[in-house]
């Protein structure tokens, strides 16, 4: 094996030094993501590479097979699964920032081509001149790229209508395991049932099948305006139940988000905290509801005032402060870190925020939601919330996030959050759902994993093996990690 010096000057030699980072300060903010991780622990990569083309990652990925390193394509560094962290001392970052140009709008045919490490929000900013958008929309747009978005699996404010990224993903550019450069996908038709949907095995890949150079994505006419409403309910259940009825009413709901009694106390405790006043939230409610509509104004007017009617039949009050309404509203779109606007008060100055994200069958949610506090109460950590975002479109398609404080400055608080993980991940198997929904495996599923996959996990390594044959991409993702092997004890199954 090559030593760190020798690997550090072939990709200077290959790329140009403007193309390498090799000095310490430059390494340390690819040393984390936004998974929970002791602050004491840190493996850094030995460079980092800035490329400009796809033929700079092949470069780098084909110099890794002879050279005996292994690569981790680094989007934003936003991820919560540790997807993007180093875990061997032999790793090489691509951070795919440095490839973020818009390659091609073509408006006749409804498409976007980019690079991969565009920002969401810069593509929809290269749009809007055209009034037409691209409508998958995480809370963590000014920093998550589309590499990492495909990567992931991520979810959408607007999955609800729109879906997940599936639904957008015409093709894609990619380097393979083994430096290979290659298109999959259908062009720019937006559907295809000829050959196998290549481009789509890299939905949820973690960048250990291939790293994505190049993305084409249908694009959508944007909607002229938008309500955004707030309403509370009795229960999930009759939240869930209104708006299952709203959609089968014909309402286009574009976004909906349905927190429990956690995440209703947040907003009431930041409006009593900024203003010295109760809002006018009833002590009976239990959950809450966030909500989109859009289109032309006197359509989304209509549909606004059908959508209470029917939200009324099942319990449901409008929240009435607009503070609160904006503020849920900001939390997605603007990501402002002023207190009242942000959605865990202080929380990533003090402790950070944790998820255990799980899909739920929709029957199932309350059975999930006792567990949660069981569970948290158990392993000591304090509750954030339950939010329920939904990425099907037309239907109640529950995507969770099962949130908790951790404190990366106590390592028993990083041990009891990745202990308080894998049950609650153990609890989605066993309600027949899936263990994750938009965070991926990272480093934290890796090893159990195959409670939910069984003997397809086989199958999954197969495949693997036919895009990465000698294991340099972003090894210890999806499958049990060094990091958790060294630093967290193996919970027995319940
Ligand atoms: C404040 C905040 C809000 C968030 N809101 C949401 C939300 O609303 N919805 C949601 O689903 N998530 C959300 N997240 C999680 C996170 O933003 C998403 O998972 C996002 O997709 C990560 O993008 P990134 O560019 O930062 O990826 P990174 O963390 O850099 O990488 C994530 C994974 O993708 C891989 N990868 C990166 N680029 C490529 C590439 N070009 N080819 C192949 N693999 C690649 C990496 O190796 C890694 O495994 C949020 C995070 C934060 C901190």
């Amino acid at each position: 094996m090559a030593s760190s010096e020798e690997i550090t000057r072939a990709l200077i030699d290959a790329l140009g030094p403007e193309k390498v980072l090799h000095e310490l300060p430059d390494l340390m903010p690819y040393s984390r993501d936004w998974s929970p991780r002791p602050e004491t622990i840190a493996y850094l990569p030995i460079a980092v590479v800035l490329p400009s083309s796809t033929e700079d990652v092949a470069t780098v990925v084909r110099l890794a097979n002879q050279m005996e390193f292994v690569v981790i394509p680094f989007g934003g560094g936003t991820g919560m699964g540790g997807g993007a962290v180093p875990l061997e001392e032999n790793t090489v970052i691509i951070d795919m920032k440095s490839m973020n140009r818009v390659l091609e709008i073509d408006i006749p045919n409804r498409v976007i081509r980019v690079q991969a490490g565009i920002t969401i929000e810069k593509i929809n900013e290269a749009l809007e001149p055209y009034g037409y958008w691209f409508p998958h929309d995480p809370e963590s747009k000014p920093a998550s790229t589309i590499g990492a978005a495909i990567a992931c699996d991520n979810d959408s404010t607007f999955g609800i209508r729109y879906g997940k990224i599936v639904t957008h993903l015409l093709n894609v550019v990619v380097v393979t395991g083994d430096g290979r450069i290659l298109r999959l996908g259908h062009r720019k038709a937006h559907c295809s049932s000829t050959g196998y949907k290549l481009h789509w095995l890299l939905i949820g890949s973690e960048g250990t099948l291939a790293i994505i150079t190049e993305v084409t994505l249908a694009i959508y006419p944007k909607p002229r305006s938008r309500a955004v409403l707030m309403y509370v309910f009795p229960s999930i259940d009759k939240a869930v139940r209104a708006i299952e009825e709203a959609i089968r009413a014909g309402i286009p709901i574009e976004s909906a988000n349905i927190g429990d009694r956690y995440r209703l106390h947040f907003y009431t405790h930041a409006y009593r905290t900024k203003y010295g006043q109760e809002p006018s939230i009833p002590e009976w409610a239990k959950a809450i509801v966030g909500l989109s509509i859009a289109g032309d104004p006197k359509v989304v007017r209509f549909h606004a005032r059908y959508l209470s009617h029917i939200f009324r039949r099942f319990g449901g009050r409008r929240v009435r402060e607009q503070e609160i309404v904006e503020s849920w509203w900001a939390s997605k779109h603007t990501l402002a870190f002023e207190p009242f606007k942000q959605k865990w008060p202080d929380s990533q100055r003090r402790e950070k925020f944790g998820a255990a994200d799980l899909g739920i069958p929709v029957g199932r949610l309350e059975d999930a939601h006792r567990f949660f506090t069981e569970c948290t109460q158990r392993h000591k950590l304090r509750i954030i919330g339950m939010n329920i975002y939904n990425e099907a479109p037309n239907r109640i398609s529950p995507s969770i996030s099962f949130a908790v404080y951790v404190n990366e400055s106590d390592p028993s608080s990083v041990e009891r959050f990745y202990a308080y993980v894998r049950e609650m991940s153990e609890l989605a198997v066993r309600l027949e759902g899936t263990m994750s929904t938009y965070i991926g495996d990272g480093d934290r599923l890796g090893g159990f994993n195959r409670i939910e996959h069984g003997d397809a996990l086989d199958l999954m390594l197969a495949i693997k093996r036919v895009f990465d044959p000698h294991a340099v991409l972003n090894p210890g993702k999806k499958w049990r990690s060094r990091w958790i092997r060294e630093n967290l004890t193996e919970q027995p199954k319940p």
